[in-house]
């Protein structure tokens, strides 16, 4: 059976029956029209009594706001629609769970300058703007993201680039928010171009949940726009089987069109998309429409957030139910962004059974048990004759990687051991 993906259907929702067609295409009449009140959104989705006043009590403390275009997708009667969760804001966001963390994976403490994350040691975050065209119920950065709907501003993106042109480690540089395509046109022109002009940034990468909850926003001109500033990569943000629209196949192959990549990170989120087999159609979905599965990822500690989260566990299911079942294409990495700033940790199920230095014994997905003969004569690879060695900038210059490398000891700091012998030293 052929798969098709539906257009999203709004004349019969109250709220949208004299839009025009015109109107509804523009991305700019779907942001000055997004839903951001009770009375407005209770002419898309019927709400009880319960649901107004804890949304009441919500919006209190955080903003809503959903594009027409991603509230005509939400199921009028259904409060468990996966797409209404991830719009409608729920009374469980102002319980703090005693594990949450108002800045989980310590974005503000490696931030060497306002705005911009430098954790890893080639690539940054740079966070353009605060302002998203929806606000993800789940979302882990929720501390700053719509809590005032500001844009960085040129001065402070000045600062930023000059922070990247005196790190020449950079070469890759992620653009990121909120959504920096909230952006016009022009601005997203401005800071692609501004970064072109540092020769060590050799690709840049958009983060945008545009293609998902505003596929409208994603115009020839923006593809022009970006098709300049080549090698861009776009990293979009699917969850669910029901995102993947007409609309949103036709953004993203535009993307696709102008040469761009594109990637999706998911988000492992409770009653949404916790199933290996919504995973695995989301997977199918978007390879159709020509986007290649790149993180899921464990719902991160973020305050707000705990009634979202799954176990570890069901992610590690998850990937078992894809790996070998279905295309290697359509296979994500599973990962942990590390509390405390550890970064992102890939985990999956275990596939190597033993080993000794003459056979490793795997196990593939079905169950089957097998050995392979290792070589004896292999005596590793020489570093004198390989150009590559010879290159600096190459190696690693941290972690397990580089003990392999040079041998050495990576000591945790906080060792009792070490303080009783070291006092305060370390
Ligand atoms: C996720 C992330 C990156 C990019 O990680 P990749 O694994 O290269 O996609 C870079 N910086 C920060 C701070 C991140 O959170
Ligand atoms: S689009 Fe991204 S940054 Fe914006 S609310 Fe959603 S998850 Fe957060």
């Amino acid at each position: 059976m052929k798969r098709e993906f539906k257009n999203v259907e709004y004349k019969h929702i109250p709220l949208f029956k004299d839009v025009t067609t015109d109107d509804w295409n523009n991305w700019k009449w779907q942001m000055r029209n997004a839903i951001r009140d009770i009375p407005t959104l209770e002419k898309v989705i019927k709400l009880t009594d319960e649901e107004r006043d804890h949304l009441s009590q919500t919006l209190d403390k955080f903003k809503m706001a959903i594009t027409p275009y991603y509230a005509a997708l939400m199921d009028k009667e259904n409060p468990d629609c996966p797409v209404r969760m991830m719009a409608v804001p729920q009374l469980r966001e102002l319980y703090v769970a005693p594990s949450d963390l108002s800045d989980p994976l310590h974005e503000d403490v490696d931030s060497p300058v306002s705005g911009l994350t430098h954790r890893y040691p080639d690539r940054a975050l740079l966070m353009v703007t605060r302002e998203c065209s929806m606000y993800c119920r789940h979302c882990t950065r929720r501390r700053i993201v719509g809590e005032t709907d500001t844009n960085t501003g040129k001065d402070q993106l000045q600062k930023d680039f000059e922070y990247i042109r005196n790190n020449p480690e950079l070469r890759d540089i992620i653009i990121s928010g909120g959504d920096p395509l909230v952006l016009s046109d022009d601005q997203i022109d401005y800071i692609l171009t501004e970064l072109r002009k540092i020769d060590h940034v050799e690709i840049i990468r958009i983060g945008s949940r545009m293609p998902v909850v505003l596929p409208q926003r994603i115009t020839d001109n923006l593809c022009q726009i970006i098709k300049k500033h080549h090698p861009v990569y776009v990293n979009t943000h699917f969850n669910h089987p029901k995102e993947v629209t007409i609309e949103a196949q036709r953004a993203c192959e535009k993307l696709a069109d102008a040469g761009i990549q594109l990637g999706n990170q998911s988000v492992l989120l409770k009653g949404i998309n916790d199933c290996s087999n919504i995973m695995k159609g989301l997977v199918h979905d978007l390879l159709m429409i020509r986007v290649k599965p790149y993180y899921i990822y464990q719902c991160d500690l973020s305050e707000g957030i705990s009634h979202f989260r799954t176990t570890i566990s069901k992610g590690i299911e998850i990937i078992e139910n894809l790996r070998g079942h279905t295309s290697g294409m359509a296979v994500p990495t599973f990962v942990v962004d590390a509390p405390g700033g550890g970064g992102k940790i890939p985990v999956m199920p275990d596939y190597l059974i033993s080993q000794t230095e003459k056979r490793v014994v795997l196990r593939n997905y079905e169950g089957m048990i097998s050995s392979y003969e290792q070589p004896d004569d292999y005596h590793g690879h020489n570093r004198e004759d390989c150009e590559f060695c010879q290159n600096e900038f190459l190696w690693a210059k941290d972690g397990v990687a580089k003990l392999l490398n040079e041998g050495g000891t990576l000591r945790p700091r906080e060792l009792r051991r070490e303080m009783r012998t070291n006092g305060d030293k370390g």
